[in-house]
């Protein structure tokens, strides 16, 4: 039996009246002055921090990752310095509309967030089960996210809301694929890929540049629910990934995804014909072959879920040294908009909190704020430069500047010419790489979501959304509509004559 211990306040005080309240008599009423229960319900009213507003639901677990493969010709991060280096690390995964309470069986993409803690900060990589996304320009993201969530009138989840933003945006289309196929209901958080999604850059130890995408494989094996089988497990265990990847630690069956990457030289992604740094598409691994670098596995549940699941804030701003961002629109976005959400959503000073804490020094003139609790640099000097402590801003990380197009800002269309193929890469993943069972699951799922658009324009939103499934493959077009019992000849004819096709389309 463990150790007997006293029951205290927050402020430690010893007391013994846990669970009856100071009263006038034992029949009158309570006394104000029982500051035990003050605390109790106060605290209490204030056990919900606001849920993340996408990714709210999610589970995590930390892990090490070690380094099977030598890249340090392509990065000077310490983190792939040597060949057997192990690096302690956080996984959160997660699905992106529900709320804190929802299914995780649900049809959504999933997070993939990890922290790596390394010895010269930690190294933040935020990414999702799928390599794209369904929007190019952060600008679109709170539009986009609204018709995950529910409908300002009824309350509800939308199919209507989702396919008119993607009707309308044919861009998600290649995403939208991906979700309508069976990795959409993953099987659990152990039996998918995670993707770093982004173009991030590596720099080496002559400060030159290549652009690079993170890959991590699934060492447990692709496993997913079908349509059928995702819709029953909601109601059999809505909180079947959280316990199937715990429970899969606790049992000692340690998950592993094998790290591997992708690069790019300078040269090769100037003369691209597809921009590399477009979120909604992916760099053939033929031209662009995947590279082995480690193996990332979860051996360690975390000892509350609230602490070090809940208050863990990911941010890809967070790169270390050796690890640089890229011109992706969307990761130019997402710098900014992460660290801004875990401050309105956990406080100014969230790095402080253990789970996101870099073990390794921290040393600036940040001070005061709320929740400050690392010492707040105690009598220290708190602005820089001054002539009293040895903090020193150290030349040797100097940043290397990036070469851009443009002198000038401008807003650029997101679908101008030349960035406008949003069908190739989606009819080669239609053709080539689903297999005849995955093609058939993605046409019976696609169906069937695109089946519960509702409403006076229901008509206008399938059609057009059935004219971008055609663009990418025309047997993937006739499919739908057949399942659908659609017209095609009447419908197309609809479509061309309300908006023109697309140029490039
Ligand atoms: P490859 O044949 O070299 O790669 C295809 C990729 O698709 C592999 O990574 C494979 O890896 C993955 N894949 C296989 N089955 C499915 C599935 N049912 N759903 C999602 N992904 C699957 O071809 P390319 O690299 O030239 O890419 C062709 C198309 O494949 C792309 O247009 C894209 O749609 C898709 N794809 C490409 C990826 C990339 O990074 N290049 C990554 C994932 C998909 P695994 O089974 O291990 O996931």
């Amino acid at each position: 039996m463990s150790e007997e211990k006293k029951l205290t306040t927050a402020a430690g005080i010893p007391y013994y009246h846990n669970e009856d309240t100071q009263s006038a008599g034992p029949r009158g009423p309570l006394l104000l002055q029982d500051f035990i229960l003050h605390e109790k319900m106060a605290h209490f009213n204030r056990e919900r921090i606001p849920e993340r507003v996408v990714h709210a639901k999610g589970s995590a677990a930390y892990g090490t990752l070690t380094v099977t493969h030598d890249i340090s010709r392509y990065t000077k991060a310490k983190i792939f310095d040597t060949v057997g280096k192990k690096t302690r690390s956080l996984l959160r995964m997660s699905t992106v509309g529900g709320e804190k309470g929802s299914a995780d069986t649900e049809r959504d993409p999933r997070g993939f967030a990890l922290k790596f803690y390394t010895e010269e900060g930690n190294w933040d990589l935020v990414g999702n089960n799928t390599p794209i996304f369904f929007i190019k320009d952060p600008k679109k993201f709170g539009d986009f996210i609204h018709t995950q969530k529910r409908d300002p009138y009824t309350n509800c989840k939308s199919p209507t809301m989702m396919w008119d933003f993607w009707s309308l945006n044919p861009e998600s289309l290649h995403q939208v694929m991906f979700l309508m196929s069976d990795r959409g209901t993953p099987y659990g958080f152990r039996h998918m890929n995670g993707y770093g999604s982004h173009t991030y850059s590596l720099i080496n130890d002559k400060n030159e540049r290549i652009w690079v995408k993170f890959h991590f494989k699934t060492a447990q094996g692709i496993k997913n629910f079908t349509n059928d089988e995702a819709i029953r497990m909601k109601a059999q265990d809505p909180d079947f990934a959280q316990r199937d990847l715990l429970e899969s630690i606790d049992r000692k069956e340690f998950p592993k995804w094998n790290l591997k990457i992708q690069l790019m030289t300078p040269e090769q992604a100037k003369n691209h014909p597809f921009n590399p740094f477009d979120l909604t598409k992916t760099w053939s691994q033929k031209e662009f072959p995947l590279i082995d670098v480690g193996v990332l596995e979860l051996n360690e549940n975390p000892k509350n879920y609230f602490a070090e699941v809940e208050q863990a804030a990911f941010a890809p701003a967070h790169v270390v040294p050796g690890i640089d961002y890229s011109p992706d629109k969307m990761l130019q976005g997402r710098i900014l908009s992460y660290p801004d959400a875990h401050r309105h959503r956990l406080g100014v000073n969230y790095e402080q909190i253990p789970v996101n804490r870099c073990p390794y020094a921290v040393n600036n003139y940040e001070r005061d704020g709320a929740m400050r609790v690392d010492g707040n640099g105690e009598s220290n000097p708190n602005y820089f430069p001054n002539s009293f402590d040895s903090i020193k801003a150290d030349e040797s990380y100097r940043g290397i500047p990036l070469e851009l197009d443009s002198q000038t800002g401008g807003w650029y269309d997101r679908n101008a010419q030349g960035e406008n193929d949003h069908y190739t890469q989606p009819g080669i993943f239609y053709r080539q790489v689903l297999s005849d069972y995955d093609k058939k699951e993605l046409v019976k799922n696609i169906s069937f979501s695109l089946g519960l658009v509702s409403g006076p324009k229901k008509e206008d939103i399938v059609n057009r959304q059935l004219c971008h499934f055609f663009r990418a493959d025309i047997g993937l077009g006739m499919a739908i509509a057949q399942t659908m019992g659609v017209n095609v000849e009447a419908a197309m004819k609809d479509v061309q004559h309300k908006e023109p096709v697309p140029a490039g389309a």
